[in-house]
């Protein structure tokens, strides 16, 4: 692999003939040429397209617009940069293909039937796409389905943060809704591609409450724009995207680490995506952390010294860079110690295999290519086996990236102090449904309970039986052994309701000394039998010095429509039946 910065057509006519370049292409397989440019009006892209075609008359070349590009591991902002790529036996194929507006998967499918066209051994495929312009979940997702077992991997076109125009390109066609596809063929080639992000949460848990398509409406039933304008500071729509990249949702799908960058703010306080979220998903606001994604590039970066690779194309969200401004290249340089490295700045990002093709946002990913079988271990000379992440602290200069080690600091605290409200705050919601007493559900945790085994029992109508349970003559027993007795006679029967209860009975104090169980799953008559057990068990019971305490039982089951109000009325009225009766009985409302 060789790289070149384009400066002048002389410059790059002199490259394209060191021979290295000419040896190596004279004798190839196939020549991929990506071409990576920040501007694409810049007249000297045709010229430059031009030129390579004229030198390279069977090469592929393919490219996209930048919001930065990556050679030799370096960072370049605003330039054109050109990678080449000779093969020995590998063969590569092109194919670009514009998107009709919501025709997404039909493109892909396109695409992907004229790779499969010709002929077998596809194994991996280079994407680059427009997510700006186009639903980039919708095209992963059709591309896995359309190319079973071959690794693609790749980039979404960007636009130095303008948001206006991004585009896909070959020499012969340019897409600014499109994409273009290069398929790798080849027994001897490897292809490793990995992927890392880096980034730590912020905030505490929400859910997204409102989504259409890649529209996020609202997050814990807030506008989501005002989620941003709360916690970040971030007041001005119209400046919105460069103040909130660093800023992206993270969330965890199917055991997965996404992350989703917010690109704009919708007229009615919504936030626009290009990559695809659910509603109910949960999130958080995350950050990204120097020190992880430094990290993580390292011991990426181990796993590609291993595989050995001729090249590393790198695949890198625009955001990093700004995060990271010039320390940036702390995650970049470790590769081009290992093997050429080229690449650029993505909007989005493309990694994985069939039904698994993510759309990335916010993420690194790194692609190592080889034709030679790897050597074993032993032939291997042994500064190459040393982990770089093990490496060199010392080389770590002290007076460098400050600013990213205290970032990471900040990072580090906000992540402690969120764990530290989020587990209070779920601590004082339970006690807040705990009765302080006896140690059960208070009217708060019953109206909550009662409310979901409700909902659950309107969809699946699997039975629910409510018990109110009023003690017999409680007056009594503060009148004769006072109110401290009478607070552990509560405690007590409590203690009885709640013994021998299966995981899902809900069982609480009403309120006074009036208590409730609700027994999900049962119809009249286990629930009657249920609530006689219970009966005879707390006469049977006696707590000194008070003795004997009864209680009397109203039951009712649920019908078909009903509210907890409906259900609790029938209840109360049964107990008042099993007062008047006498007492120390149950007694069912009458249907
Ligand atoms: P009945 O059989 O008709 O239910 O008779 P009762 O004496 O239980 O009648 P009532 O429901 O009117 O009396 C309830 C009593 O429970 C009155 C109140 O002082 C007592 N009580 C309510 N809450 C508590 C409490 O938290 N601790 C104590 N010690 N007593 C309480
Ligand atoms: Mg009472
Ligand atoms: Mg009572």
């Amino acid at each position: 692999h060789f790289s070149h910065a384009y400066t002048d057509a002389a410059s790059l006519a002199v490259w394209l003939a060191l021979p290295s370049v000419v040896e190596a292409t004279r004798g190839a397989s196939a020549v991929l040429v990506q071409v990576y440019a920040a501007e694409l009006d810049d007249p000297a892209l045709a010229a430059i397209l031009a030129q390579l075609r004229a030198a390279l008359p069977d090469a592929c070349i393919v490219g996209a617009s930048t919001v930065g590009e990556l050679l030799d591991g370096r960072t370049l902002t605003e330039r054109i940069v050109v990678g080449l790529s000779a093969f020995e036996s590998a063969r590569v194929q092109v194919v670009a293909v514009p998107v009709e507006p919501g025709c997404e998967a039909a493109a892909a499918a396109a695409a992907a039937r004229r790779l499969r066209s010709d002929g077998e051994g596809l194994c991996a495929a280079l994407l680059l796409a427009t997510p700006l312009s186009l639903d980039a979940a919708v095209l992963v997702g059709a591309l896995g389905a359309n190319l079973p077992g071959v690794q693609v991997f790749g980039g979404g076109a960007g636009d130095y943060a303008l948001h206006r125009r991004s585009a896909v390109f070959t020499d012969a066609e340019r897409h600014e809704r499109g994409l273009v596809l290069v398929a790798f063929r080849g027994e001897s080639l490897r292809v490793e591609a990995r992927s890392y992000l880096g980034w730590r949460p912020l905030s505490r848990e929400m859910t997204l409450t409102e989504c259409d398509g890649l529209e996020v409406r609202r997050i814990d039933g807030e506008r989501a724009f005002d989620i941003y304008r709360r916690y970040l500071g971030i007041d001005d729509p119209t400046r919105f995207f460069l103040d909130a990249l660093e800023f992206p949702l993270l969330l965890s799908r199917d055991g997965r680490e996404l992350a989703r960058v917010p690109v704009a703010v919708t007229d009615d306080g919504g936030l626009r995506f290009v990559a695809d979220l659910f509603e109910g998903e949960r999130v958080r606001l995350g950050y990204g952390d120097p020190a992880s994604i430094i990290g993580d590039a390292l011991e990426v970066g181990d796993a590609l010294r291993a595989f050995e690779p001729d090249a590393i194309f790198l695949y890198t969200c625009g955001c990093r860079r700004f995060l990271m401004q010039e320390d940036v290249e702390q995650e970049t340089l470790p590769f081009q110690a290992i093997a050429p490295t080229f690449g650029f700045y993505t909007y989005g990002e493309f990694l994985g295999r069939d039904a698994r093709i993510d759309l990335l946002n916010s993420t690194m990913v790194a692609v190592g290519f080889s034709e030679r079988p790897r050597r074993h271990d032993s032939e291997r000379p042994s500064d190459e086996l040393a982990s770089a992440a093990d490496a060199d602290p010392t080389s770590i200069d002290p007076y460098a990236n400050q600013h990213a080690r205290i970032v990471g600091r900040l990072v580090h605290f906000i992540g402690s102090v969120s764990a530290d409200l989020e587990s209070a705050h779920s601590e004082v919601l339970r006690l807040s449904r705990i009765d302080r007493l006896t140690g059960v559900l208070n009217r708060a945790g019953l109206d909550e309970a009662l409310a979901s085994e409700l909902a659950r029992q309107s969809r699946h109508r699997e039975g629910l039986a409510l018990l109110l349970i009023d003690i017999d003559h409680f007056k009594r027993v503060n009148d004769e052994h006072g109110h401290a007795a009478g607070d552990r006679a509560l405690v007590h029967v409590a203690s009885v309701l709640a013994e021998g209860r299966r995981s899902y009975d809900i069982v609480g104090r009403w309120g006074g000394e009036e208590f409730m169980v609700v027994l999900p799953h049962e119809g009249p008559d286990a629930a009657h039998a249920i609530a006689e057990k219970i009966r005879r068990r707390l006469e049977e019971s006696p707590l000194p010095p008070v003795g004997r305490l009864t209680a009397s039982f109203g039951l009712t089951v649920w019908r078909d429509g009903d509210s907890a109000e409906r259900l609790l009325a029938r209840a109360d009225a049964a107990l008042y039946v099993a007062k008047r009766e006498g007492r120390n009985r149950v007694r069912l409302a009458p249907d």
